[in-house]
């Protein structure tokens, strides 16, 4: 199943058609909008069988609704530092490391604020002109049931669904959790796959546009901790909470972005996502405007 959220925090559901049908009221009714998510996930043992029967029925076309982030309150983002053995090997050549190279058995783990999430309804606003910032193609993990000290064998029972991400960095000495938390800098959807549809993650490919020309292309095979090893270590540090985010690594080909860009990522099996790049207003308000 693919789910989404649309117009004010709705929840959907995609139906064999594509178009969307609203199954917000398998909910109740104190869950915050942009908690749904995070609700849903934590409840999916009671209403899936509700929710997989509306998808049989016919929603809204996809053109008619706005799609919102599908998981706009993650109580984390984790990801995954130099996790791909080609883009370690073009950041070793770009000079990015100053003693010995680093990878993800180095740095294991970072964390993103979750209000620097966005949805296909805004934009990644560049925050300022004298610095770079660059695009991340990534495969983005939903956790579903609470993983704590999981092994890799039972890790992928720990995940609830998969979803295109892009983890938008500026370049620069600050801390990475810094430079990668700016508002809008994770843009998310516009739909999370449920994990039933894609059993072995490490067939999936990404593909990264922007303006229609091809900058990255990639496999979750040459990941250098797979799927289930980035659950397995990072659950022995820290409880993984149903509807939290891993980050899984870009692939080579990363590269700048300018205001007036427009990105596109399409990971298989899971929708595309298009978010166009734009200047920060100076009069800016934060992240994910419209967000209750
Ligand atoms: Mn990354």
């Amino acid at each position: 199943m693919k789910l989404s959220m649309f117009d004010d925090f709705r929840l959907g559901v995609w139906a064999r058609d594509d178009s969307i049908v609203d199954v917000t009221s398998v909910l109740p009714e104190t869950a915050r909008p942009s908690d749904r998510m995070s609700a849903l996930i934590a409840d999916w043992a009671r209403v899936e069988s509700e929710i997989r029967d509306a998808a049989r029925s016919t929603g809204r076309p996809r053109s008619q609704v706005t799609f919102r982030p599908p998981q706009p309150r993650p109580s984390k983002i984790l990801a995954a530092p130099v996790n791909h053995g080609p883009h370690r090997e073009e950041m070793i050549a770009a000079g990015a490391f100053k003693d010995v190279p680093g990878t993800i058995e180095k740095y294991v783990a970072f964390l993103k604020a979750p209000s620097s999430i966005v949805g296909p309804d805004g934009s990644i606003e560049h925050p300022d002109p004298t610095r770079r910032i660059d695009y991340e193609a990534e495969l983005g993990i939903v956790i579903g049931a609470p993983a704590r000290q999981v092994s890799r064998g039972n890790a992928l029972s720990h995940v609830f669904g998969y979803l295109a991400l892009i983890d938008v960095t500026m370049r620069g000495d600050e801390d990475r959790s810094y430079r990668k938390s700016f508002d809008t800098f994770t843009p998310l959807g516009p739909a999370i796959v449920t994990a039933d549809e894609i059993p072995d993650p490490s067939v999936l490919e990404l593909e990264l546009r922007v303006n229609g020309r091809l900058r990255q292309k990639g496999r979750v095979a040459d990941l250098i901790y797979d799927v289930a090893q980035l659950i397995e270590v990072y659950s022995r540090a820290m409880t993984l909470e149903p509807g939290d985010i891993i980050a899984s690594g870009t692939p080579d080909g990363v590269g700048p972005l300018t205001p007036g860009d427009e990105v596109s990522l399409e990971v298989s099996h899971v929708p595309p996502l298009t978010i166009r790049v734009t200047a920060r207003d100076p009069h800016h308000q934060p992240s994910t405007p419209g967000t209750p």
